[in-house]
């Protein structure tokens, strides 16, 4: 199957407002995990186009861009927002197919994306300096200004969302961005650089070189003209991004993965909390940075709570993304044999339940059996390391206190979960959690872009989501001025 999404061409990065091939004019495959087909071509980008998106973004900076107003930049964004809305079935596609996420769960991205832009574009101007009471003949202010140009790379898991999240936040306080999509799923980036260009964003405000993590990734981080650089993806790379950034000291914002718990003691609304205990742990494939991979259940309901989480687990169908079932693949046979690894070293455990991959799942799709551990001690490594695929386990607990312990006890920190109907409980055990996000009674609070978001540990530093990635995204300057 050849794709040519309408009005762009996959091959091309996208440089200065324009469709531009690589310079070593070279392309990567595009396959689709679905079937292992090859969906199309795209842009092997390398150092020289990232120098090329970094000089375009600096001249967009002393350009159009850089001379918008705040409430301009705003209205820009919304703009682009509503023409996101205007394309939702097209993205919706284009990120199904390329991603290998059902349909229903790729249009809930497109949304995600939608909502990021108005809520960014709509804070736009109402970030900014204060006044600060000082010294006698002093008048002391302080002005918050972007950083320059912002680098932005990114995974293949949830492209749409994460493009939303730093993308739009680095563009609302008026930075010029240099996007790298994952070599695995980049077909929304592009696309999305048409909409906003369509939509009316200068020339060089956001430009996107696709290509390898070790050519255009790695050159993008150590580039000397990047002011910032947000990173969301493997730990290791994570680190390898942080001694780049380093190097050049610039700050940077890592979302890596995590192993986050949900917890769910004696007196929880069990009915109330099975869907949450089951979606979070499945929904993408399992393949989310906040998936909800160990569930910690206190005795008093353990049996009920694996009986029932088992059954919803029988249900459970993988199969192609436009097929819209409950799983789609795995985003690459790469990734595959990552989760068979683990499920490998799960062997001596108990498999509470298995999912189905559908009887006419293509042969050459990227597919994985969701499945459901019981019994797992917190030490056992299906316990400890990010699968990133549909597989959780559930861990025992006798009391609170080993809860906590058990829930703190990865190298992770990114969300975790309580499910008491005890207020007391609900708040010792907030305060206890090592995490950036605790959701108390749910999980993922439907996902607002309100809600500030990252990691503790090895899951990260820097908040992307609501006023804070505003704040990520832009420097304080005081300006102290002397009059007699
Ligand atoms: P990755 O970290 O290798 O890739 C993420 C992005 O970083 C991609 O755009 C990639 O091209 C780029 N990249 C890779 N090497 C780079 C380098 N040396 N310099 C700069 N950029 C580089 O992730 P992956 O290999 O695609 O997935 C492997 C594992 O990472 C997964 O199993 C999962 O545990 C984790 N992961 C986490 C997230 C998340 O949302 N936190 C997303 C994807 C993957």
């Amino acid at each position: 199957m050849t794709l040519r999404p309408r009005n762009i061409d996959p091959r091309k990065c996208f440089i200065a407002g324009k469709w531009v091939d690589a310079l070593s004019g070279e392309t990567l495959a595009l396959i689709n995990p679905s079937d292992g087909s090859t969906l199309c071509e795209i842009a092997r980008g390398g150092a020289d186009d990232i120098a090329a998106a970094v000089a375009a973004a600096e001249a967009a900076l002393s350009g159009a861009w850089g001379k918008a107003t705040a409430a301009e930049r705003g209205r820009m964004l919304a703009k682009i927002g509503q023409a996101v809305l205007a394309h939702v079935d097209e993205l919706a596609q284009l990120e199904a197919m390329d991603v290998g996420k059902p349909l229903k769960q790729a249009r809930a991205d497109v949304l995600a994306l939608a909502r990021y832009l108005e809520f960014y574009g709509g804070a736009a101007d109402k970030v900014h300096g204060e006044t600060i009471p000082y010294l006698d003949g002093y008048t002391v202010y302080t002005l918050r200004e972007p950083h320059g140009v912002t680098g932005h790379i990114i995974p293949w898991n949830y492209p749409m969302q994460i493009i939303g999240r730093s993308v739009g936040a680095a563009l609302a306080m008026g930075n010029a961005c240099v996007l790298k999509p994952a070599e695995e799923a980049c077909l929304t980036a592009l696309a999305f650089a048409e909409i906003a260009r369509a939509a009316g964003l200068p020339d060089g405000a956001l430009n996107v070189v696709p290509g390898l993590g070790a050519e255009a990734g790695a050159a993008l981080s150590a580039h000397k003209g990047v002011h910032h650089i947000s990173f969301t993806g493997s730990v290791g790379v994570g680190k390898l991004i942080q001694q780049s950034a380093g190097a050049n000291v610039v700050p940077v914002t890592l979302e890596l993965g995590g192993k986050s718990p949900q917890v769910v003691f004696d007196d929880a609304d069990i009915a109330a909390a099975l869907p949450f205990l089951v979606n979070a742990g499945i929904q993408n494939a399992g393949q989310t940075c906040s998936a909800a991979s160990r569930i910690l259940v206190q005795r008093g309901v353990y049996d009920q709570v694996v009986t029932e989480m088992a059954a919803r687990y029988a249900q459970l169908r993988a199969g192609p993304a436009m097929a819209d079932l409950d799983v789609g693949p795995l985003v690459s046979l790469r990734q595959k044999d990552i989760v068979e690894g683990f499920l490998a070293q799960g062997s001596d455990l108990e498999v509470a339940a298995r999912g189905q991959i559908v009887e006419d799942a293509p042969a050459g799709g990227a597919y994985v059996a969701p499945t459901l551990f019981a019994d797992v001690a917190p030490a056992h490594t299906l316990a400890q390391d990010e699968i990133f695929g549909p597989v959780q386990v559930i861990i025992p607990f006798e009391d609170e206190a080993e809860a906590i312990a058990i829930a703190n006890g990865t190298a992770f920190g990114l969300v975790a979960s309580c499910w008491s109907e005890n207020g007391a409980r609900q708040m010792r055990v907030a305060r206890a959690l090592r995490a950036g996000q605790v959701f108390i009674n749910n999980y993922g609070a439907g996902g607002g872009v309100e809600l500030p978001f990252g990691g503790r540990g090895l899951s990260g530093h820097g908040r992307e989501k609501g006023f804070e990635a505003l704040y990520g995204f832009s420097v304080l300057k005081t300006v102290a001025a002397l009059h007699h």
